[in-house]
């Protein structure tokens, strides 16, 4: 039985015992006031003439009546005493402490358990003071005063009763016990307090509490253990990844080559599933932190499709941006992170749509302050999602389980991740689909403007009619409103036949320039360009295609101003509508990976010099074989301290250091490094397996400039040469320039 059983029993029992002491002191008073009358009534008799048969019926009648108040009297005092004797001891089972303080805060009654520590109060402690009873527990030492000293404890508890309500205090007693002491005010100044012994739940708690430490230092060496699995799968999957994209560069039967395609991938894949599991003990730890620093919201999401085009392009999948004309494109956000939801949900798209295409809108409303609520829908034309499914996929480790979707490789982690990472950043995420029709993922962040985000400035003057020729009717009517955004008016043909029929039609208008696709069902882009210089048509073309790479040895390509890789950035598409100055004498080109502008062509510019610090022989390998390709003059240092000497003989252009190395670290190699003369300008690039939270941070705090991750992947490291290229160095890409 709980104390609160008890307590409720014995409160239960007090109540009767108090209603029968009620009706017997009631049934009392009514005798008494009926002795009285016949008393009256006596005296009455008395003084009436004498009959003595009557007067002894009445006295014996009387003395009936007297008899039976007093069985009465004594039955209802006995019954009250029982009562009174039955709570006290209630009162006195409980282990809680019960007293009551008169409204001079004078001990007026209190049971065993509140004695208790009381014991040995000189005279007894009912009728003592309140402080009296404080200075005997604080100074013969029945208290553990947490540090206090005895006056200071009495001062501050004595205190408590100055305010209403009475605030509760835990104390612990010598002897054992920790009790909460709770005080009321009664009726007429009188404090109640009740003492209940709360040992057991301090204990439980203290135990919760040593639960929760342990809990953390394990969760602390979860983390360790999986920053350094990380690095220990990382540098092997290195070697798998960096061979097999080497093997397949080789002349290959076809079955050598799905075997090296499928190592490839399938190293990818783990990758991705490492990451993703890193990810995701990171925020479930709380140990993701944001960077914001200042991005092109515009060129992130760009740069994104840019890096899915191939897959897409693959499965003739359209990738569209339309971007809000009027929305700036600088913001302050972290850039890793939003391209890690960016890459999830476009990912996504592109990978669970067989058809179609995928198109990213990018809008926003202005806040006030500075601040843009940003929405961002990814919208496919794919397999769709069930009702019943839309609800669970952004929970941890969730996919669809059915036929449709199983092919399809995946952790179910990535949706779980970008939602958290979203909600981190103040946004919300959601889902709109249809089964067997597609879907729109959605996402709204507030971002802050960025210095210089203003929206995309015309560059110079513009064309005023434009043709735009694209089968797709999305894309035509973005392109449509980019151009009559920037005032310049557009004919819109939905093939090339279409333009080409116009275009040669006498007397039909005349555009400044067509701008044109690449694929198009019955004629290329390429196809048209060609019929339109046979057809004496010397306009400008501009192509837009998905893969640029595929018009290179087609004819047409001779008569284009540019081919540009789509989608395109609105600043790039200005670009080449404005006046044709150098791209009319200029052969136009596929593009190939990024390049700066203005980087320097000169064929009697020196190589760039590659100084590369790196212990492991397999990575070694790897790193001369992707760069074997590129105009580079490489050398090795097997250690840090190598890396020191052969940087002062060589004065390389970048140094890519490992940053786990024997005899020296690479952290503590660049340190010195920039000790040295020239070591403040040199380009300094981390290669690590590192990847948890924290690590790029400390490492770039030794004075590196740059990082990239294990397992190394060609077109980083070219985009990392391209970067700290020195404009007296030629571009390492043989084609380039
Ligand atoms: P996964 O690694 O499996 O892709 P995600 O968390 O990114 O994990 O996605 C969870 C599940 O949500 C997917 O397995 C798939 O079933 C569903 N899903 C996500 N995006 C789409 C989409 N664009 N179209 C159809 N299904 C999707």
């Amino acid at each position: 039985m709980t104390v609160f059983d008890k307590l409720s029993a014995e409160r239960r029992n007090r109540l009767v015992a108090e209603r029968r002491l009620a009706e017997r002191t009631t049934e009392c008073a009514a005798l008494r006031q009926r002795l009285s009358e016949l008393e009256t009534m006596l005296a009455t008799l008395r003084q009436t003439p004498h009959d003595p048969a009557t007067e002894t019926r009445l006295k014996a009648e009387l003395d009936a009546q007297r008899q039976r108040a007093r069985v009465a009297a004594a039955t209802a005092e006995r019954t009250a005493m029982m009562a009174e004797r039955r709570l006290w001891d209630s009162i006195n089972t409980v282990n809680d402490g019960f007293a009551v303080f008169d409204s001079d805060h004078r001990l007026v009654i209190a049971n065993q358990s509140y004695l208790r520590p009381l014991s040995g109060f000189s005279g007894g402690a009912t009728g003592a003071s309140a402080i009296e009873l404080l200075q005997f527990v604080a100074h013969e030492g029945r208290v553990v005063l947490n540090g206090q000293s005895p006056q200071d404890w009495i001062k501050i508890m004595y205190a408590r009763w100055d305010h209403d309500p009475i605030e509760p205090v835990v104390m612990t007693f010598v002897d054992g016990p920790t009790m909460r002491v709770m005080e009321r005010r009664a009726r007429g100044g009188d404090i109640v307090v009740l003492v209940r012994d709360i040992t057991e739940s301090s204990r439980k708690e203290a135990q919760l509490r040593d639960a929760s430490l342990r809990a953390e230092a394990a969760n602390r060496a979860k983390s360790a253990f999986l920053a350094n699995m990380s690095h220990e799968i990382r540098t092997p999957m290195n070697g798998v990844m960096g061979m097999a994209e080497l093997l397949a560069d080789t002349p290959l039967s076809e079955e050598q080559r799905l075997y090296a395609e499928t190592i490839r991938s399938s190293a990818e894949a783990l990758l991705g599933v490492i990451n993703d599991v890193l990810d995701f003990s990171k925020i479930e730890a709380d140990k993701l932190t944001l960077h914001p620093e200042p991005l092109d919201l515009e060129r992130c999401v760009h740069d994104v499709l840019m890096l899915l085009q191939a897959g897409a392009q693959k499965r003739r999948i359209d990738l569209l941006l339309d971007y809000d004309l009027f929305l700036p494109t600088t913001f302050l956000s972290d850039p890793g992170r939003l391209r890690q939801i960016l890459t999830n949900l476009l990912g996504n798209a592109v990978k669970f749509t067989e058809q179609g295409h995928v198109l990213i809108r990018v809008t926003g409303m202005d806040m006030g302050a500075g601040v843009h609520q940003v929405t961002v829908t990814v919208e496919d034309t794919g397999i769709g999602i069930a009702p019943e499914n839309a609800e669970h996929i952004f929970a941890e480790f969730s996919q669809v389980e059915d036929q449709a979707n199983r092919k399809f490789e995946g952790t179910g982690l990535g949706l779980a991740i970008t939602r958290r990472l979203i909600e981190l950043m103040g946004g919300q995420i959601w889902v709109e689909s249809e089964l067997g029709r597609g879907s729109c993922f959605g996402f709204t962040l507030p971002l802050k403007l960025a210095e210089g985000g203003a929206p995309v400035a015309t560059p110079g003057a513009m064309p005023k009619l434009v043709m735009v020729v694209d089968d797709h009717q999305i894309n035509r009517m973005i392109l449509e409103r980019h151009l009559e955004a920037q005032g310049i008016a557009v004919i819109s043909c939905a093939c090339a036949t279409q333009a080409l029929e116009r275009l040669t039609a006498p007397g039909a208008p005349r555009p400044d320039l067509v701008l044109t696709d690449h694929e198009m069902p019955g004629m290329s882009g390429l196809d048209l360009v060609c019929q339109l210089r046979a057809a004496g048509v010397d306009l400008p073309v501009v192509m837009l295609s998905s893969s640029a790479a595929m018009a290179r040895d087609h004819p047409g390509i001779a008569h284009l101003r540019a081919v540009m890789q789509k989608p395109v950035l609105r600043r790039d598409l200005l670009r080449q509508l404005g006046p044709a100055t150098t791209a009319a004498q200029s052969p136009p080109h596929a593009p190939d990976p990024p390049r700066p502008e203005g980087g320097a062509t000169d064929p009697c510019a020196r190589r760039m010099v590659l100084l590369v610090a790196e212990d492991n022989r397999t990575n070694q390998l790897v790193l001369s074989r992707m760069l074997s390709e590129l105009e580079v003059e490489l050398h090795f240092a097997q250690d840090g301290q190598q890396a020191i000497d052969l940087f002062t003989k060589l004065k390389p252009d970048l140094i890519f250091m490992d940053i786990s190395m024997p005899v020296l670290d690479g952290r503590e190699a660049t340190r010195r490094i920039r000790q040295l003369p020239g070591g403040a300008q040199v380009a300094i690039v981390a290669l690590t397996a590192h990847a948890m939270q924290g690590d790029r941070d400390e490492i770039m705090r030794a004075g590196l400039d740059d990082y990239l991750t294990k397992p190394l992947r060609k077109p980083a490291l070219h985009q990392m040469l391209e970067q700290h290229r020195p404009s007296i160095a030629r571009p390492p890409l043989r084609d380039a320039g």
